[in-house]
């Protein structure tokens, strides 16, 4: 029998995940700390809590998709945290990109309560929350992962157990590392061709025939070519997420140069007042630099 499942943390990411999780027939409970998705999910069947302590009285698996480290810890550890409603025997899955050293204290805090953690990051965007396409990387225990195996299916597409508790958001962090350079390297490539005379639509069209074609640029070519920088994935999270991959390098004594530059990019947008714009804002540094916006010398 499907069992109470609950959801706490209804962003651009959240909302329609746990959506696939009522289309798919589980008694779902949400939480939210503004209150607007919460109704939304709750004329479509959904039972609003108060809070996540609410939450996990009334489920046994517990999801968080929230956006950084002390968030995750205030919902799971806090006053009126999941940790105060779980029974023993409860599960909690955090879907949310944070620090693999985080995730490994949480899931050890939890099982002194009897209650099972996993870290179980996601990749695929917002496009791939909205189609079910996502790619998820658990950390934890064989058991507590195959528990939530039949929830990621409702959820994801491409779903690998990585590892003991921290795997998932290692895996993860050096995805948002891939990620970054590539966006990065993509504004370079259209910045350069724009202004030495070619369109840059056609730059990609011909880079995706080739050994450069890349998902990034697929996924967020058309932002690049219309200056459209509706998150998304914000500069905001993906600033953050270069920091867990540097904070994770400095652990272990590994040296990441080129993230380091363009966490440092990321910082400058920010500082600018776009870290609510998408990721694919960084191509706004490089034509500042370049003194040049692609497509200018588009023929009329
Ligand atoms: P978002 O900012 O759209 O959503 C976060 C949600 O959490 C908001 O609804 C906010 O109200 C809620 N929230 C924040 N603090 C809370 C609290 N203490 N209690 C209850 N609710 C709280 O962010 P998002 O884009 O949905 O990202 C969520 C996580 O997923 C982040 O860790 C992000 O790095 C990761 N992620 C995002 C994407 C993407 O493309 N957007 C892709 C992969 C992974």
């Amino acid at each position: 029998m499907a069992e109470n499942v609950g959801f706490i943390g209804l962003g651009i990411m959240g909302k329609p995940m746990a959506r696939h999780l009522l289309d798919a027939g589980y008694a779902l409970t949400v939480y939210n700390r503004s209150r607007g998705p919460v109704d939304e999910l709750a004329a479509e069947g959904a039972t609003a809590a108060a809070s996540p302590r609410e939450v996990a009285e009334r489920a046994e698996i517990v999801i968080t998709m929230l956006p950084d480290s002390p968030d995750v810890q205030a919902v799971v550890t806090g006053e009126d945290g999941v940790l105060r409603g779980a029974r023993q025997g409860g599960l909690i899955i955090d879907m949310s990109t944070i620090s693999p050293i985080v995730a490994r204290e949480l899931a050890a805090r939890a099982s002194e309560q009897g209650v099972g953690m996993l870290d179980a990051p996601v990749s695929g965007g917002d496009v791939g929350a909205r189609n079910a396409t996502l790619s998820i990387m658990a950390g934890g225990s064989a058991e507590d992962y195959a528990r939530a195996e039949p929830l990621f299916r409702t959820m994801g597409k491409t779903i690998t157990h990585v590892g003991p508790a921290g795997s998932g958001q290692v895996v993860k962090a050096c995805n948002q590392v891939v990620v970054a350079l590539v966006l990065e390297a993509v504004s370079e490539a259209l910045v350069l061709g724009s202004k030495a005379g070619v369109d840059p639509a056609t730059i990609i069209q011909v880079l995706s025939g080739g050994m450069a074609a890349t998902r990034v640029m697929e996924m967020r070519g058309p932002n690049f070519l219309e200056h459209n920088f509706t998150p998304g994935f914000k500069v905001n999270l993906h600033h953050k997420d270069l920091g867990i991959a540097l904070a994770t390098a400095r652990e272990y004594g590994v040296s990441l140069p080129l993230t380091g530059i363009v966490e440092q990019m990321l910082q400058a947008l920010r500082t600018r007042g776009m870290g609510d714009q998408d990721h694919s804002a960084l191509l706004t540094l490089t034509e500042e630099w370049a003194q040049h916006q692609i497509g200018q010398n588009r023929p009329a």
